[in-house]
């Protein structure tokens, strides 16, 4: 009977094994393929500032004598290679997530910080179009992973709730514990996303409107990033919309319970 048993199991297990092998090809195409596509939609977008900076810089040359149009020709030169800047920037962050492999060593993240460093971070923004972001008291929760990784998501989701709201609205950021996880919300006024986009705006480099990009200077990579994030901290990341209204991210990520018997308000009740 032994015997029988292992033959029997040999024959599933060898079928499952060419299942894998055809599994694993596919997956290394895409990969491949995802990886081209990365690397020509970077090269496309890259196209554009560095040949503005080129153009303008060009245009200052011609116009030596015209102070005001050196000026002007001279701001905007400023504002492309920002926006250069940021793209190459977001580039290699996007690129070191790529994998989603989950994190090597996570450690403890207090959540408190990180939301005070991500509205620090839109600050500027907001106050130049006098919106407000406000902070809820997130009652010392702490997640495990990346603090690095994990303050660029929660900055990136500020960001786009600032930089897609109207001037004088307001910004909600607030975090509570949820079955074992910790619930990070952002939650704007803003212009929404229309229904048949919203799937879309986690992909790299997908805007609602390419055409507005150009004046918020956004890359269209903030999403994939707060995604990849999500994804290396076993988390997620979801979106509820309202065009015209607003729009609420969450981003969900484990969190790290306190220690009961290091806890010394729990001890003194034991
Ligand atoms: P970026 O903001 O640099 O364009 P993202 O990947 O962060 O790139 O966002 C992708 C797109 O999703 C944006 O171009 C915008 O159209 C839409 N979007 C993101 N956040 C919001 C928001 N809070 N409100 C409305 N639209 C948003």
């Amino acid at each position: 009977a032994p015997a029988r048993s292992v033959s029997a199991r040999v024959a599933p297990l060898g079928s499952r094994l060419v299942l894998v092998l055809v599994e694993d090809r596919t997956r290394e195409r895409r990969v491949e393929a995802v990886r081209r596509d990365f690397v020509a939609n970077v090269s496309h977008e890259l196209k554009t500032p560095v040949g503005a900076i080129r153009l303008l810089s060009e245009a200052v040359a011609d116009a030596a004598d015209e102070p005001e149009a050196v000026k002007r020709f001279s701001d905007r030169m400023l504002l492309e290679s920002e926006r250069l800047a940021r793209l190459v920037q977001q580039v290699i962050e996007l690129s070191r997530l790529q994998g989603d492999d989950p994190l090597e060593a996570p450690r403890p993240v207090d959540v408190d910080d990180v939301l005070a460093v991500a509205v620090d971070t839109s600050a500027i923004d907001a106050d130049a179009k006098r919106i407000t972001v406000a902070t809820g008291g997130t009652a010392g929760l702490v997640v495990r992973g990346n603090v690095d990784q994990v303050t660029t998501a929660v900055s990136n989701l500020v960001a786009n709730a600032v930089s897609y709201s109207e001037p004088d609205s307001t910004v909600l950021v607030t975090a509570k514990a949820v079955d074992g996880m910790v619930e990070v919300s952002v939650v704007d006024q803003g212009i929404g996303i229309p229904d048949d986009e919203i799937e879309r705006i986690f992909e790299r480099f997908y805007r609602v409107d390419p055409a507005r990009h150009r004046s918020t200077g956004g890359t269209g990579l903030g999403l994939s990033i707060v995604k990849h994030v999500a994804a290396t901290h076993g988390g997620e990341v979801r979106v509820w919309s309202v065009p015209g209204q607003g729009s609420t991210f969450t981003l969900t990520l484990p969190a790290i319970v306190p220690d009961p018997v290091s806890d010394p308000v729990n001890q003194e009740e034991r």
